[in-house]
């Protein structure tokens, strides 16, 4: 009786919680991939993560060939392909990690109740993050809604369990599965199909620009001083992997420990949105903060498309919009630059950001664009307050003051050809937004 490992944003083999927990069961263990067809169908036919996707998991497969073993991967309804693998097989067990998105949540649900009635139990781990809404609570109990405080708690608990490791000591939560142990579990052979090809699901060959998955140390160990200026490398890049789990983030955050804390902070920002998404599933939909309901947006199409197209006459919004349109990643200060000047200046909804993002990033997810969405617009658990509102041209001198990152994606800045007047200038953009902001929130 086989067991099935089911892959989703854990497209690795090493320091998988789940695999490795379905491979010491005993196995023999045959790990799947399905490509979700309800999700493929809302996508343009040329999407860069699709590509990233296909690519990993055909990377996955040559590796577990290596190993006598094989992927096999499906292309449908994942309820529909589970009832067929259920035929297939005499199954004893399914075992994956969780998903805590709302879509992932309910399809798990209906998966895990298809086969409990053909008598085959699922047992889903947690891997994806390193705790849990439920593992990081107040004193009082409750879920915290303000960074500090979490982050601190978070390290108590990271702390307060250290086991033996590689002649010293580490938590027991970093600690990696050593899946390698239990790979002869793995059920030896070729898979019978072969991988669905990008164009039989409908998708043209792009070619996405992946970061790669190592760091060099001293980005790491610079990051503190590095990370807030868009023209350098100074970050790690590593958003694409982390969201498809091609690089485990308990080893990330191991390696972080010992380099350094502002990194592994903003490893823990991650957690952090993931647990506010798990807490308080209200903010896929609206503000945590209900009263910023009551906001009177303008919803400007024409500038939104400006906005969009990096044609707004603001040049680090620009440079922002276009690095997001050319290469499906922008750098977090330009994100936050861009997501205040949406939000504040041209007052538009932040969900219009928000799903602008989601379809055009390729490390989109969910709770961390959605968190930073909220806290550019105010209206999230741990957000800036509303007056506070950034001044492009502050932000220009402070971060980006020769121009560089500008020109490098702007390169009609400083020509005829460039707007002289942005869309909607900061002194003028910021006094609307303090009224208008004011104004709902008082009556809300
Ligand atoms: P690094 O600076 O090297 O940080 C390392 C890792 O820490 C990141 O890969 C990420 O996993 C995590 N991290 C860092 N900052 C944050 C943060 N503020 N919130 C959550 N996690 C963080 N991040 C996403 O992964 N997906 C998104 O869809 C996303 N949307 C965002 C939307 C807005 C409006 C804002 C302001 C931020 C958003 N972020 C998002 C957070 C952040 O901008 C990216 O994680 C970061 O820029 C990725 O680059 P990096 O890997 O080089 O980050």
């Amino acid at each position: 009786q086989p067991t099935l490992f089911w892959h989703r944003r854990d497209l690795r083999i090493h320091d998988n919680a789940g695999l490795y927990r379905a491979l010491k069961a005993g196995g023999p263990v045959i790990p799947i991939f399905i490509f979700d067809y309800e999700i493929l169908t809302q996508l343009p036919s040329e999407d860069a993560r699709v590509v990233f996707i296909h690519n990993s998991v055909t990377e996955l497969a040559e590796a577990y060939r290596e190993h006598g073993g094989d992927l096999r991967v499906y292309y449908g309804k994942p309820l529909n392909v589970w009832d067929e693998i259920r035929k297939e097989y005499d199954l004893a067990a399914v075992y994956t990690n969780r998903d805590y998105e709302p879509y992932a949540k309910v399809r798990d649900l209906a998966v895990k109740e298809l086969l409990a009635k053909h008598g085959v139990s699922f047992h889903d781990f947690k891997d994806h993050i390193i705790f849990e809404s439920e593992e990081v609570q107040k004193n009082d109990g409750g879920p915290y809604t303000v960074y500090t405080p979490y982050w601190r708690k978070w390290k108590t608990m990271m702390e307060s369990r250290m086991v033996p490791f590689e002649g010293g000591e580490v938590s027991f939560y970093l600690k990696p599965y050593p899946t390698e142990k239990y790979l002869k579990n793995l059920r030896q052979g070729k898979a019978k199909e072969s991988i669905p090809t990008l164009a039989e699901m409908g998708f043209k060959e792009v070619k996405p620009d992946i970061p790669a998955k190592e760091v060099p140390r001293k980005v790491i160990r610079t990051y503190d001083e590095t990370r807030d200026i868009p023209g350098v490398k100074g970050t790690s890049e590593l958003s694409v992997h982390f969201r498809h789990g091609t690089v485990s983030i308990r080893e990330k955050a191991r390696k972080a420990l010992g380099l350094n804390e502002t990194y592994l902070k903003e490893l823990v920002w991650r957690d952090f949105y993931s647990n506010i998404l798990q807490a308080f599933p209200k903010v896929v939909d609206g503000p945590f903060r209900e009263e910023y309901k009551a906001i009177p947006w303008e919803n400007n199409e024409e500038q939104f498309k400006a906005w969009c197209e990096g044609k707004t006459g603001v040049p680090i919004v620009d440079a922002g919009m276009r690095q997001l349109n050319e290469s499906g990643w922008m750098h977090n200060r330009v994100r936050m630059i861009v997501a205040s000047y949406l939000t504040k200046h041209l007052l538009i909804d932040w969900r219009w950001g928000e799903a602008y993002f989601a379809e055009k990033l390729l490390d989109y997810e969910l709770a961390s664009n959605n968190g930073g969405w909220q806290w550019a617009a105010g209206c999230g658990t741990d957000a800036q307050p509303y007056f506070r509102i950034f001044n492009y041209d502050s932000q220009q001198k402070k971060f980006d003051k020769d121009y560089k990152y500008v020109k490098e994606w702007v390169p009609e800045y400083g020509t005829p050809d460039y707007p002289s007047e942005p869309l909607v200038e900061h002194k003028w953009g910021r006094e609307r937004a303090l009224r208008v902001y004011k104004e709902a929130l008082a009556e809300a």
